[in-house]
């Protein structure tokens, strides 16, 4: 494009020349002004990069996952690229939803799906993500520009319902504007958690996993409802109508309550879901909030997903108090949501094979190890430090830190230069307090 307009310059100037009449020269001057301020916009166009075949580990300025593969290096993820066999459906691209995708994207997901029926308004622009010249676009669209711009290889999926009234798309790079809460987009939205064309050899469901970022009571009934029929795993995130209240969950169809087994969780803020979205009435939303619970959220799909970590069941997140609740909840024998029953009776019946799976594993794993560590269920290998130790043993500690611990500040042995080395009585003082800070941590 700069080369076509920089020849359509060189043509208006040849023809400037050619013009004896000194008086047409204004009109030619204003065209040439108009092409070169073209030019200077062509110019300063995001440039696209291209796509990426394979995901390297090699530790240059201009791979893009160089920083992602290094979990793998650091013994972190056991395959990072596997993440690129994975799909995953976002439910509600909000406050919440778009930073989500927007961080999926970024790790180099293999595919997403966006599902949202609304627009960009000027009144979202207090979250994170959309941007004020994409006021009027719908949020798929919108999410598709820029998540297409931050990383190609990611596969976006959609089909806009108006387009494919058969619910069932072709066309990659479109995005889903559908309100599953309708007959017609529960269908569509059921036949595109099936669709297998990224993966046809891939077992069960065509995506791997649905994200619900969606703002109100009936769509979370809805997502449940078609993953209890589909038996697909999912994770449910809200933010409180106050914005100061957040949670994530992981709903396994039979072997963890669904949305319909128990009442609804919400931290501390006692707000009933049912009311978000009243009518006249104007919710809070900080972008802090979204952006901690759409972090969580991410987060427990990156373990879930690449196998690392705790895989938290519940976790939620009270701003005010910076209190992190987690908790797990069984499913209800009196669900009243008849597909959650039939994956109960399917996860009781598959007990005996999952115990057994279990018990090969356990000792398969047993086998190899004949050091145990001294205190195997102490996971962080935390340790008190023996008030009797004579003074100065204390400097081995450095070389013998719990893993995963360093020092952030310098070692004591450059303060002791500064300060003077007095009151070896302290340490006991210091651990005292720290017991008191430990004590007070638990019992919140
Ligand atoms: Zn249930």
């Amino acid at each position: 494009m700069e080369a076509e307009l920089k020849e359509m310059l060189n043509d208006l100037e040849n023809l400037k020349r050619s013009l004896p009449d000194p008086s047409l020269h204004s009109s030619i001057d204003e065209l040439q002004l108009r092409v070169q301020h073209l030019t200077d916009l062509a110019k300063s166009a995001p440039v696209r990069r291209s796509k990426v075949k394979d995901m390297s580990a090699e530790v240059v300025d201009s791979n893009p996952y160089s920083r992602l593969m290094a979990l793998q290096r650091m013994g972190i993820v056991a395959n990072y690229e596997r993440i690129r066999e994975f799909s995953v459906a976002i439910v509600g691209i909000g406050g919440v939803g778009s930073v989500a995708a927007e961080m999926l994207t970024r790790c180099g997901v293999g595919r997403l799906l966006l599902y949202d029926y609304d627009k960009v308004e000027l009144a979202n622009m207090n979250r994170l993500f959309f941007r004020p010249e994409q006021v009027g676009m719908t949020k798929t669209d919108a999410a598709v520009q820029t998540l297409s711009d931050i990383n190609p290889d990611v596969v976006l999926e959609a089909i806009n319902l108006m387009n494919s009234p058969n619910g069932v798309g072709s066309e990659l790079d479109l995005s889903y504007t559908l309100n599953i809460t309708t007959v017609e987009g529960f269908e569509t939205f059921m036949c595109s958690l099936k669709n297998k064309t990224f993966r046809p050899e891939k077992e069960g469901n065509g995506v791997d996993l649905v994200l619900s970022c969606v703002d109100n009571y009936e769509a979370r009934m809805v997502v449940n409802q078609a993953c209890n029929e589909l038996n697909q795993t999912w994770m449910e995130s809200g933010v409180s109508e106050d914005a100061v209240s957040g949670h994530i969950q992981l709903l396994i169809p039979g072997e963890t309550a669904c949305f319909a087994c128990v009442p609804p969780l919400v931290v501390a803020s006692g707000v009933d879901e049912r009311t978000l979205k009243r009518e006249g009435v104007c919710a809070a939303s900080l972008p802090t909030t979204m952006g901690v619970v759409a972090g969580l959220l991410v987060q427990n799909t990156l373990k879930y997903l690449l196998k690392f970590g705790h895989v938290s069941r519940y976790l939620g997140y009270n701003a005010l108090k910076d209190y992190f609740p987690t908790m797990e909840m069984k499913p209800n024998p009196q669900c009243p949501n008849a597909a959650c029953l039939e994956r109960q009776k399917e996860y009781i019946l598959a007990k005996p094979a999952r115990e057994a799976e279990a018990k090969a594993k356990m000792e398969a794993e047993a086998l190899p190890t004949t050091e145990t560590p001294l205190h195997a269920d102490n996971e962080w290998n935390i340790s008190v430090v023996d008030d009797s130790l004579p003074e100065g043993s204390s400097s081995q500690s450095s070389d013998t830190l719990p893993q995963g611990l360093v020092h952030e500040l310098p070692a004591a042995e450059e303060y002791k230069h500064a300060s003077t080395v007095e009151q070896p009585a302290s340490s006991a003082d210091d651990l005292d307090e720290l017991r008191r800070q430990l004590e007070a941590l638990n019992a919140v």
